[in-house]
């Protein structure tokens, strides 16, 4: 269609015709575009969704099946450009396709680390990723390169090819070297942590504080109201009424402060948990522990240029946040 001069849907949209003119620019069409076509009933000059032989005939069984129904499904709206078998045909193709893709990787998940944040470096788009099946392992390998490198219009982009082990080795290289070059140690970052969990453990502790002082200012009230009741200065409905207003403070105090204990001990745990990958990162072995968290904590964007550049953004620098 591209060859052919014939504008994708939007285009058309946009000027009205179908065939290019001089001045237009020419798209190639989206592999969804085509998909949805091929999958449009309308063609089939009906504009009722399709239904395949087998579920029309469970249909018919159903006893929710009416006349109008009946009426309705053969209710043509147009006229048709392919027939009911050619359609039928091309769906069951569709659907062979679809299932190859299922079965054919039968693994264990293994974590696509670069997902969110590698780029093309020739044309700024996401790099596209696809995976292969690791022989020794039930390990997933990825792989990632730029789609417009096959696009056939003038958005063509250079071919741009990378592996995610050549990502992995080069970014540990960097991460490495940047940590040394700026000065930046694990320490660094555990106390810059520290400080932040230290930060909220205090504010949680003052919430509670609060509570405490109340609850003891309410158990002060609760003596003075017991003693002007048994002096006969207050009745005994409202003593009571204060015993039951004070015992469901009480409830929401206890309550509370039990979420402030919940809420000191779960920073603390994160905290030690965050550590302990800070720690990792100095250590040899970083390969094993790079996860996408630790990628994207660090890294903002990774830039992969075809002639083998590789351009990293940093989440951090020295002097700054
Ligand atoms: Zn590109």
């Amino acid at each position: 269609m591209y060859n052919d001069k014939v504008h994708r849907i939007s285009d058309y949209k946009k000027y009205g015709h179908t065939y290019c003119d001089t001045g237009e620019i020419l798209h190639q069409w989206s592999v969804g575009s085509i998909y949805g076509i091929l999958q449009n009933t309308n063609y089939l000059g009906s504009l009722q969704p399709y239904k395949s032989e087998k579920r029309l005939h469970e249909e018919k069984d159903s006893i929710f099946y009416t006349k109008e129904d009946e009426e309705e499904a053969v209710h043509h709206t147009h006229q048709a450009i392919v027939s009911v078998k050619l359609f039928e045909k091309v769906q069951n193709r569709l659907k062979i396709k679809m299932s190859d893709k299922k079965t054919q990787y039968k693994s264990k998940y293994t974590e696509n680390i670069y997902r969110n944040i590698l780029y093309c470096g020739n044309c700024g788009k996401v790099m596209h990723s696809v995976y292969y099946q690791s022989r020794k392992k039930d390990e997933r390998h990825y792989s990632y390169y730029c789609k417009r490198a096959y696009f056939i219009d003038h958005r063509k982009c250079e071919k741009n090819y990378i592996r995610e082990e050549q990502v992995t080795s080069l970014v540990q290289k960097q991460l490495c070297n940047t940590f040394k070059e700026q000065q930046i140690e694990a320490k660094d970052f555990i106390k810059l942590n520290m400080d932040e969990c230290d930060r909220r453990i205090a504010e949680y502790e003052r919430k509670g504080g609060k509570i405490a002082k109340e609850f003891e200012y309410m158990k002060k009230q609760a003596a003075m109201m017991y003693g002007r009741y048994k002096e006969g200065e207050i009745t005994k409905e409202e003593y009571l009424a204060f015993k039951q207003n004070k015992k469901e403070q009480d409830n929401y105090a206890k309550k509370s402060l039990e979420e402030m204990k919940q809420k000191i001990r779960r920073a603390k745990d994160k905290a030690e948990e965050e550590n302990k990958f800070l720690c990792s990162l100095l250590k040899a072995d970083i390969c094993k522990t790079l996860n996408i968290q630790l990628v994207e904590a660090f890294m903002e964007k990774i830039s992969i240029f075809s002639n083998g550049v590789v351009d990293i953004v940093y989440t951090f620098s020295k002097g700054e946040e």
